[in-house]
């Protein structure tokens, strides 16, 4: 089912979402559910609290567009458990709409997390699949990527958003 994509200013985007304790039905179907919604969007990567569910779960999918083959991918609890070097990357957030900027992110990293059976997946990660880790990652830790800005570009994006919503 395709659910509402929260945006900027809804605060359940700027909260700490908690850990996964338990795999069960219901979490397979937020997992269909997260897909379905990031494809209709459409979007190359999805956190839980986007839809208002401040678990730690997100989906991805770096497929091209165009290609009917789909490669839905999801993680668990995922962690950066190691990281490497620098890239700069315009990026854009289906929270944060018609706002596309550049963010200093880690280069490589690598990630932890399980799968639906409860079995931890590792992932390694570099270029564009790096960057949707890292921005995924930091909607479950409550950080939108404009957050990431530096202090005048920040206010300016987050003013005009205002005047908008
Ligand atoms: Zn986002």
């Amino acid at each position: 089912m395709v659910k509402e994509i929260l945006t900027f200013p809804n605060p359940i985007l700027y909260k700490r979402s908690r850990e996964i304790k338990e795999v069960n039905g219901k979490l397979v179907k937020l997992v269909d559910d997260m897909l379905e919604t990031m494809y209709k969007a459409p979007g190359i990567g999805l956190a839980a609290p986007q839809i208002g569910e401040n678990i730690r779960l997100i989906v991805f999918d770096l497929s091209p567009r165009e290609s009917k083959e789909k490669r839905p991918q999801y993680l668990i609890n995922p962690v950066i458990t190691a990281s490497e070097g620098i890239v700069v990357e315009e990026e854009g957030c289906l929270s944060v709409p018609n706002v596309r900027e550049k963010v200093k992110r880690y280069a490589h990293v690598e990630v932890k997390g399980l799968d639906l059976d409860g079995k931890e997946k590792i992932w390694e990660a570099q270029g564009l699949l790096a960057v949707v880790f890292q921005h995924e990652i930091d909607h479950l830790n409550g950080v939108l990527f404009i957050d990431r800005l530096g202090p005048v570009k920040r206010r300016r994006i987050k003013k005009k958003l205002l005047r908008l919503t």
